[in-house]
């Protein structure tokens, strides 16, 4: 029998977290620049930085991909203000360039998946893709978001390598893209705030510790638990669909966590140690394959209480294999990952879901037995 997993990826978020450290008397910034734009902006700013506050690090070691940490004296108001604006303008820049979209033809490059998409271009590709291969890729309309756009999921199937072939003979897998928001568009009524956290619209101890009734908040539950379309579309599918999904995962950014439930209470679900050996696994594989570490556990305990999850309202419904995903990065680029860094990111959360796919398909085997 074939079983599905669903794998949900959910919103990112404009965030900034900036990594700056100071001396006795000299402060540092970081200068990361991504784009030629930024290494000329950084090294016009230090020029002038070094002039007037007289760092000594010259300005040819300033490259793009190459972060550096610029030195300046501190206490003179000159070299505080100097920081602060190139800070500033770095953080301007660097936002500009993560949340900046590369609307060429999405086909057009090898790197097309190490770039940052439209969603405009995502729905062209989502096109093509079902298009270009109608025996391996069928697409889904489950719905639509605030702004109408529609929500497709992605049925996929292919055989290139053995542990992929023998997953996808036993399950189907449907996922469902999404990019850069964490809050949908929705506007409350009379509200100047915009948007609900779909991660906090779920009926699963919808708005207690961990969620926020005000519509101004970034963890904002709605105004009742499946407010929101998208959080409606995926439910009902999910309900639609739930003797046969066997899997759940919700995968987003950041902080490099394999989380599973309960994020909405520290009670612990019955299969605790059954998922806990699953991440743990999962997160071991990271390590040996990339060298990078993932935290993992139950979700209140590992990161923090998150009620009106969509991972825990779907363990609820009877989906005992439910996940939540944090990828990369532990918080220098945070939100604003950067496009070198998505091919990494994406091997790990691929190697992350083979792994616990293997495992589940072992113990139902196990179970038929
Ligand atoms: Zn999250």
């Amino acid at each position: 029998m074939k079983v599905l997993v669903l794998i949900l990826v959910l919103v990112l978020v404009l965030d900034w977290s900036e990594a700056g450290l100071s001396l006795n008397n000299v402060t540092s910034f970081v200068c990361d620049a991504q784009t030629l734009e930024q290494v000329s902006f950084c090294r016009t700013s230090h020029f002038s930085l070094r002039r007037r506050c007289g760092s000594r690090f010259s300005s040819e070691f300033i490259q793009q991909n190459k972060p550096v940490h610029l030195f300046v004296q501190k206490n003179s108001s000159e070299s505080k203000n100097s920081s602060e604006s190139v800070r500033g303008k770095m953080k301007e820049a660097r936002l500009l360039h993560q949340t900046r979209n590369d609307s060429s033809d999405p086909r057009s490059s090898s790197s097309f998946y190490e770039r940052y998409h439209s969603l405009d271009d995502i729905y062209l590709w989502i096109n093509r893709t079902s298009q270009d291969n109608p025996a391996s890729v069928t697409v889904l309309l489950l719905g639509s978001s605030f702004e109408k756009r529609p929500i497709y999921a992605l049925k996929g199937f292919y055989d290139h390598n053995s542990e992929m072939k023998k997953i996808l003979d036993s399950f189907d897998v449907f996922v469902l893209p999404n990019r850069m928001w964490r809050k949908n568009r929705s506007v409350s009524p009379g509200g100047r705030c915009v948007g609900v956290d779909l991660n906090r619209n779920f009926d699963a101890n919808w708005c207690t510790q961990g969620a926020s009734s005000s519509p101004c908040s970034e963890i904002y539950c709605g105004s009742f638990p499946e407010s929101e379309p998208e959080s409606q579309a995926v439910a009902n599918f999910l309900r639609t669909h739930k003797d046969l999904v066997q899997i759940y995962i919700s995968i987003h950014s950041y902080s490099q966590m394999l989380l599973f439930p309960f994020s909405c209470s520290r009670e612990q679900v019955p299969n605790h140690s059954e998922l806990l050996e699953m991440v743990e696994e999962a997160a071991h594989k990271i390590r040996r394959h990339y060298r990078n570490n993932y935290r993992y556990g139950a979700g209140a305990e590992t990161i923090y209480l998150a009620p009106g999850g969509s991972d825990d309202w779907a363990y609820n419904l009877g989906i005992k294999y439910s996940f939540t995903f944090e990828l990369q990065d532990t918080g220098r680029f945070g939100f604003l990952l950067p496009p070198s860094h998505i091919g990494k990111a994406c091997n790990e959360a691929l190697l992350a879901v083979k792994t616990i796919a293997l495992k589940v398909l072992q113990k139902t085997q196990q179970d038929q037995d």
